[in-house]
């Protein structure tokens, strides 16, 4: 087994993994269930300070997305897609297949996005339904100021859709502007993969009870959500074991006093080694403390670099994709993987493989 110092899936703790071995009861039939399923999510709603609802759903991160667009957005409806990464323009494709008309606000992929940048644009340009951004962009390892940028919006009357599956529980974030806030279970939440949720606002939960059109969706629609504890009834059968993980999971976030603080700790004694060792941080601003990147240095290749991770240390780092495939080196530092442990052992390691790299380049060269 490797240790998986990626940015997601995450390190699982054992008494996840046991709790996910848990004796199984009818999730449709015994009401105890409806029960655990609803302290879960008011678990994930109290852990994020907000009396905000959240729904689980079954299916990975990817999934949140999708069912906050297909559930949100009416045909014709004007979005402002924020992008200055993958997963920021990502959102586009969402938009157009529930029937939007996108229009993507895209700003260099190395800077944060600027909240008064923000503010200049919609003073021009502000009818939007609906806004659609990113936390933490992790193929580029971006953390936006989605707070301020979402209470910017919500002053025009936006409806915000937030992607935070990377940060949340690693980052703070504060609900209280997003509209729909996106999570998944296997970042720094550090549960399996599987399951993805959704936090709604009062005023996200009006528009879609008063959409004129139907959700074209089943899978994707949050409003068959709505009354399932009234109904004790779900629109589908609930994936009981991938739940009680996450409810495991949920319990080490809630006892966790030190969670932020620990991943600040974390991520600055990463940015700290990497600099040390000369390498280039990406971006040069605007750094999550849940996944830290660097670039791959001249001379050698990301798979030389993952490779040699994988063969001489048993550690796995991840790479990029699309524009940055190749270019960046991500270690996740989120979640269980968050511990000065792992870290140090990880940039060790690294420090070591880069070291044989430099000198097989000099070699090479002879
Ligand atoms: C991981 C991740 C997701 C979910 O992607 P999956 O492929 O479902 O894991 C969504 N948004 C961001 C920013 C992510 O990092």
């Amino acid at each position: 087994m490797y240790k998986i110092m990626t940015p997601g899936p995450t390190q699982v703790a054992e008494n996840v993994r046991i709790a996910r071995s848990w004796e199984c009861t009818n999730p449709d039939l015994d009401e105890s269930f409806v029960e655990f399923y609803k302290n879960t999510c008011d678990t994930i709603s109290g852990c994020l300070n907000t009396d905000h609802e959240t729904i689980i759903l079954d299916g990975e991160g990817i999934l949140a997305l999708e069912a906050a667009c297909a559930s949100l957005i009416e045909p014709g409806d004007r979005v402002l897609v924020l992008d200055n990464g993958i997963y920021g323009s990502g959102f586009a494709d969402f938009v157009t297949m529930y029937g939007g008309a996108a229009e993507l606000y895209t700003r260099p992929a190395d800077k944060p996005l600027d909240s008064e940048e923000l503010k200049c644009y919609l003073t021009e340009h502000h009818d939007y339904k609906i806004a659609t951004l990113v936390h933490c962009d992790t193929p580029s390892a971006m953390l936006n100021d989605a707070a301020s940028l979402c209470s910017i919006l919500k002053s025009y009357g936006i409806l915000t859709i937030v992607d935070a599956v990377s940060s949340m529980f690693g980052e703070p974030v504060d609900p209280v502007d997003m509209d729909i806030l996106c999570g998944g279970s296997q970042k720094a939440i550090s549960a399996p993969p599987g399951l993805s949720f959704v936090v709604l606002s009062p005023d996200a939960k009006a528009k879609i009870k008063e959409r004129k059109t139907p959700i074209p969706s089943f899978y994707a629609n949050l409003k068959v959500f709505f009354t399932y504890y009234e109904d004790k009834w779900f629109p589908y059968t609930m994936p009981i074991s991938d739940i009680y993980g996450l409810a495991q999971a949920m319990e080490n976030i809630k006892k966790d006093a030190a969670l932020y603080q620990r991943h600040a700790d974390c991520a600055s004694y990463t940015r700290d080694r990497l600099r040390s060792m000369g390498l280039t941080l990406y971006p040069a601003e605007g750094y999550s403390n849940t996944v830290t990147s660097f670039l791959v240095p001249d001379g050698m290749t990301d798979k030389e670099i993952l490779g040699g991770m994988l063969e001489n240390h048993n550690i796995m780092l991840a790479g990029s994709f699309g524009t940055f495939g190749g270019k960046l080196i991500r270690i996740g530092h989120m979640g269980t993987n968050a511990t000065m442990e792992n870290v140090m052992e990880t940039l060790d390691a690294l420090e070591d493989v880069l070291r044989h790299l430099q000198l097989k380049g000099q070699e090479n060269k002879r």
